[in-house]
């Protein structure tokens, strides 16, 4: 398989609709649009081409939380070799919440990645939630909406009666200690659903990026969708009760549990 090269991919992109000059979040998986000419590196470059120098490209660097997180050099936790590379590029901006970092680059990634709150991770002052605000997009390449840090922004925004504690490591008062992180957990297959809703409206853009099939959506729409599906049914995101997913059966056993104070 002959392997695409980085202005290909950067054409891929721009024809599903990646604005020049916009903000871009990215979730990926390089397995998926493998082979690209120079690996994940270029993939990284054709998104940065695509995106212009007016652009800010953005992506999730999430940490296990186990250790001291410093943005410098704590590794990423099941991001992908594309996310773990982006960080590391000279210039780029992470983000400093110990367990939910993002990565960014171009003229927002200051303010996108500025301080938040620890708890919600993605809430709508986190980087995935200034994306929203911002009027970005968001590309899922190779990857499904059960990959997206913006529908856990849904879930913030509106209100779900679920979340799950997770310990994560801070640094206070120059002390480390592990706090419980209150998150809207779940396996996030049910994230998959947002494909029914906004195909028929149109609002998701999808096609190839290099062997990958790619999904592009304004994050605004996406939040609007999502709040309005979890307005009507709040526990929409989560697999039904008895249908042996642990991890929603986690979050349906914390609904109406009061919260233990940070
Ligand atoms: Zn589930």
């Amino acid at each position: 398989m002959p392997a695409f090269s980085t202005e290909a991919v950067a054409a891929q992109l721009s024809a599903l609709g990646v604005r020049r000059g916009g903000v871009l979040l990215v979730h990926t998986s390089f397995r998926e649009v493998r082979p690209v000419e120079g690996g994940p590196l270029s993939l990284i470059e054709a998104l940065r081409r695509a995106l212009g120098p007016d652009g800010t490209l953005v992506m999730p660097t999430m940490t296990e939380g186990a250790s001291p997180f410093d943005p410098r050099s704590t590794p990423t936790y099941e991001m992908g070799i594309t996310a773990e590379l982006f960080w590391r590029q000279p210039g780029v901006v992470r983000s400093s919440h110990p367990g939910a970092s993002f990565a960014a680059a171009g003229p927002e990634a200051e303010r996108l990645c500025a301080p938040q709150p620890l708890a919600p991770p993605h809430g709508p002052e986190s980087p995935p939630g200034r994306v929203g605000a911002l009027g970005g997009q968001v590309l899922l390449l190779g990857v499904t909406h059960s990959e997206s840090t913006l529908l856990h922004v849904a879930e913030s925004v509106a209100r779900v009666p679920y979340s799950v504690p997770h310990p994560c490591v801070v640094e206070r008062d120059g002390i480390h200690q592990s706090v419980m992180i209150y998150e809207t957990d779940h396996c996030c297959r049910g994230f998959r659903r947002m494909d029914d809703w906004l195909r028929p409206c149109g609002l998701q853009h999808e096609g190839p990026v290099g062997n990958a099939h790619a999904r592009l959506s304004n994050a605004q729409d996406l939040l609007r969708i999502a709040v309005e599906q979890l307005e009507r049914e709040p526990l929409v995101f989560l697999c039904p009760a008895g249908a042996g997913c642990a991890e929603c059966d986690q979050a349906r056993a914390s609904v109406g549990r009061a919260r233990e104070p940070e």
